[in-house]
């Protein structure tokens, strides 16, 4: 399957006739348990020594379609579907963490990411530095006994900036630690961070693998690389695992540790399980992943380009522009394009971005991105409103920017609406 071209296995991976029924498209198994054979079977199941289904907290026909689909794009060995992107930030960290262990991610991440790293994963005992991806002696400097994964977005929000993957994951592979890459902005179509040396890929499928704004969605990719006993700092992965009768996942399950022990223990006992229906829609939408991400990447290039030259507007961030500081590394790390999220500065500051904003007509302002709709949202005083000015500018959610997810529709219809909402905002 791995061999086929990517066009194919957005339609195809993961995704047999059903063998029940024959039924070409996936169906939806709105199902919570599944009958067993006999009592030997239930009990092979239960000892991961047979695969198969149990009950739907841990896995369903129709999200493990998902899952082996998404893990095809990615190039990974496994993959976990999960409830949300939110979730799979959870869930990946998980059976890496314990109290007083630490993880090292980028400073430029979705807003609610910087606040679940800064707060809320203190409540387990979990903490998070935040550096600047760009300075590579800083992360290493930053790492310490206790760090038990790097993570960074590909295509970092707001700004559409893109990571040096390669030589991220050189510090990650030199600490001995895994590399954790959110790659909801790119895509696997865009990025494959697997093949710059992440050990685990996650996703928000809210965006644009759903694609139309439909259902919230994660999932944790593993690239089955990782040796996770060469240094003992994974007793989840590579020691007896007292929350699955003392099982040594690595020893057991091999490139499968990470997969099955996000199943097995992940879900079982976080319960952050996606459920079937939501499965259903992001497989539709990720059969037209590489002809939306084309088109998307087209517009933002078109849009990008017009605001550039426009004398009301300061500086425009996406990565696709010659005058991007990002722009030699779209060719290295995205090659298929620099995705369709960015920033903007109105010389008409803070109020102008508001009154920008509320002009719009064609835009829909929400706080959301990888709409087949074009998204408009002030950063600053929404999604990354929690965060301390300092925070803000570093993350690039300075107050006199605007972040636009570019859309679907014909670029001259974007164009048009963001002329005639900058004439209000800078009268
Ligand atoms: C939206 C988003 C998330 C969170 O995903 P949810 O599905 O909203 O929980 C994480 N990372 C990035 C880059 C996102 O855009």
């Amino acid at each position: 399957m791995t061999d086929q071209h990517f066009d194919t296995m957005q339609v195809h991976a993961g995704t047999p006739p059903d063998p029940a029924t024959g039924a070409r498209q996936t169906p939806i198994y709105q199902t919570t348990a599944f009958v067993f054979r006999d009592a030997d079977h239930a009990a092979a199941l239960f000892n991961l020594q047979e695969v198969g289904y149990i009950y739907s907290r841990l896995t369903n026909p129709t999200v493990a379609a998902l899952q082996n689909r998404v893990a095809a794009l990615e190039g990974g060995a496994g993959a976990v579907a999960c409830s949300s992107g939110h979730a799979a930030q959870i869930m990946a960290l998980f059976p890496l963490m314990e109290p007083g262990r630490n993880v090292v991610a980028s400073t430029r991440l979705y807003g609610g990411t910087v606040q679940q790293f800064t707060n809320t994963i203190r409540k387990f005992g979990w903490s998070c530095k935040f550096v600047d991806f760009d300075d590579l002696d800083a992360l290493a400097a930053a790492i310490d006994d206790d760090t038990r994964a790097i993570f960074c977005e590909s295509i970092a929000n707001p700004g559409g900036y893109i990571t040096d993957l390669p030589a991220v994951a050189g510090v990650a592979d030199k600490a001995g630690l895994p590399l954790i890459v959110d790659n909801t902005s790119a895509t696997p179509y865009l990025c494959r961070p697997i093949e710059h040396g992440a050990t685990l890929v996650i996703h928000s499928t809210t965006k644009y693998l759903t694609g139309n704004g439909t259902v919230t969605g994660g999932v944790i990719v593993d690239s089955g690389k990782f040796d996770w006993s060469a240094s003992g700092k994974f007793p989840s992965l590579s020691e007896p695992e007292p929350a699955y009768h003392g099982l040594k996942f690595h020893e057991a399950l091999g490139p499968m540790a990470f997969t099955f022990h996000g199943i097995a223990v992940g879900l079982r006992d976080l319960g952050m399980t996606m459920n079937p229906q939501g499965a259903h829609y992001t497989l539709l939408g990720i059969e037209t992943l590489s002809l939306r991400m084309e088109r998307h990447v087209a517009n933002a290039i078109k849009v990008a380009n017009w605001l550039e030259k426009d004398d009301r507007i300061g500086r425009v961030t996406y990565a696709g522009l010659p005058s991007s500081p990002y722009y030699d590394r779209v060719a290295k790390v995205c090659p298929n394009g620099a995705g369709a999220l960015f920033t903007f500065q109105l010389k008409a500051g803070y109020e102008g971005c508001k009154k920008l904003i509320d002009s719009l007509e064609l835009f829909s302002h929400v706080a959301n991105l990888g709409d087949a709709r074009s998204l408009v949202i002030h950063s600053a005083s929404t999604t990354h409103r929690q965060l301390t000015e300092e925070q803000q500018r570093a993350a690039g959610a300075d107050p006199d920017v605007v972040r636009v997810s570019i859309g679907i529709e014909d670029a001259d219809d974007i164009i048009a609406d963001l002329d005639q909402a900058l004439a209000k905002a800078s009268a």
